[in-house]
């Protein structure tokens, strides 16, 4: 493979950051108590996003859909798939979210994305069961590791937070927004500031010209 996109989920094709807010709506208080605590890496993504998690019921996951469902998708993600499908170039998702809340929010445009790479829960018993198939360091999906799968000699990234950081110190290319932009000016990275997808597919077709 030539070339590879690497995309994270929430609040980057999402507008707004979705999954935190599904924690706090659905598991109030052990979100109250624990949110706080992962802010300030006293405790890990991988155990504080896995503990609210399996604190809720799995009658309520239905619900974590519907409230997804409304999320608007930040604009230009389209034309940048038509365009990485013109060029061959595969895009994958990477989120340490929900599998379903990706599916739901990406809708008909599942299978125009290479792959989907997020945290899946089992619904079977009374309360949610998380399964993550690249749990790994502090992270429930460690973003590096699904990087590491897809060999490639240019590796793109798009992020908007600190979960994205490792991925991104890894890419070639990086698109970065938000607290991301922050973060590699303090590791004095370069990359490209972005806020809209449209940007992103004239950057690369400039780029690939
Ligand atoms: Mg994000």
């Amino acid at each position: 493979m030539r070339r590879i996109v690497f995309c994270d989920f929430d609040g980057t094709i999402t507008v707004e950051e979705t999954f935190v807010a599904v924690l706090k709506k659905f598991a109030p208080e052990l979100s109250a108590k624990l949110l706080p605590e992962m802010y300030a890496r006293r405790l890990t993504l991988r155990q504080g996003v896995r503990q609210i998690l399996e604190s809720i019921p799995s009658s309520r996951y239905t619900e974590i859909l519907e409230f997804t469902q409304t999320q608007p998708i930040r604009p230009g993600f389209v034309e940048l798939l038509d365009f990485l499908e013109f060029q061959g170039v595969p895009l994958v998702v990477v989120s340490g979210g929900l599998q379903g809340m990706v599916e739901t929010v990406l809708d008909r445009l599942v299978e125009r994305v290479h792959a989907i790479h997020a945290v899946d829960v089992e619904t079977n018993g009374s309360h949610l069961k998380v399964l993550s198939q690249y749990e790994g360091g502090t992270e429930l999906i460690a973003k590096v590791e699904v990087m590491s799968q897809y060999p490639a000699y240019q590796k793109i990234a798009i992020g908007d937070s600190l979960t994205d950081l490792n991925m991104a110190l890894q890419a070639s290319v990086i698109f970065a927004r938000d607290r991301l932009a922050e973060y590699l000016d303090e590791q004095k990275k370069p990359y490209i500031r972005w806020d809209n997808f449209s940007q992103i597919r004239d950057y690369l077709a400039n780029l690939w010209k």
